[in-house]
């Protein structure tokens, strides 16, 4: 059995005071949740260890957005693995849409990213997802396919499983215009597919979540499709209230 899981993207939001008021509310509401679903936010990098200090005593883990390939050295701006668990990152996004496209990141570097972070004890929450024209022209299912596929190119083994896939549809990441159950439904039995191809049964233990303009409303329909797992949640990750809701959805 997978256990559902959200995971908040905070992407660059968020200033001390605002994330103190947010934290502590997430980490008092935490205490109403069911065992059954698995909660994590990832701030921007500054604020992790703010993060991972508020939610010490609550259920809720800690995860960052990005993570370098390299593991120390002449590599300005980079965060490294080890620094990113040195602050008790346990997961960390890779491959999302806006770092694909505004920063440049290639499937390879994704690849290497993942692979990273799975050597150093981080689960990589590997990013896959189609932008309109390529869903018109009839591509959706090839192109996170060949992303997936690439994603784990530098893994073996055991460390398959050590992941989680999130398909976020560029088109509803942050638009306001979220795939319908049946749409997200198709590409996670897809996804899901692609993952037991890849390794005897390692569909049945890979939690794939969805994105793209998640909320308190439309979560529970999400949810309810037999291949979503769970959620990774943007805006709606920022409101105390919603992103309690949409775990309690989970
Ligand atoms: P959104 O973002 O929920 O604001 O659409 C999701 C994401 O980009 O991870």
């Amino acid at each position: 059995m997978r256990k559902a899981l959200v995971i908040g993207n905070w992407k660059m939001n968020g200033r001390l005071a605002a994330n103190e008021a947010l934290l502590n509310g997430l980490s008092s509401g935490a205490e109403c949740l069911s065992d059954d679903v698995e909660v994590a936010v990832c701030p921007p990098s500054v604020y992790i260890a703010q993060a991972a200090s508020l939610l010490q005593k609550s259920s809720i883990g800690v995860g960052a957005q990005n993570i370098a390939t390299q593991a120390s050295g002449a590599f300005t701006g980079e965060v490294s693995a080890e620094m990113l668990t040195d602050f008790g990152c346990e997961w960390v996004i890779a491959g999302h849409s806006e770092r694909r496209s505004l920063y440049g990141e290639s499937d390879q570097d994704v690849a290497l990213k993942v692979a990273k972070a799975v050597e150093s004890g981080i689960v990589p929450v590997i990013c896959v997802g189609e932008t309109l024209e390529e869903r018109e022209a009839g591509q959706a299912l090839a192109r996170v396919r060949s992303q997936l596929e690439a994603a784990l190119a530098q893994l073996e083994g055991d460390q398959l499983a050590s992941i989680v896939v999130a398909y976020e549809p560029v088109w509803a990441i942050g638009t306001g215009l979220t795939a319908t159950p049946d749409q997200a439904q198709e590409v996670h039995q897809v996804l899901r597919q692609a993952l037991n191809e890849c390794q005897v049964d390692l569909g049945d233990k890979v939690r794939i979540l969805y994105g793209g303009s998640v909320n308190a409303a439309n979560a529970d329909s999400l949810f309810a499709q037999p291949d979503i797992d769970g959620g990774l949640i943007g805006g709606a990750s920022l409101k105390v209230d919603d992103f309690l809701a949409i775990c309690r959805a989970a």
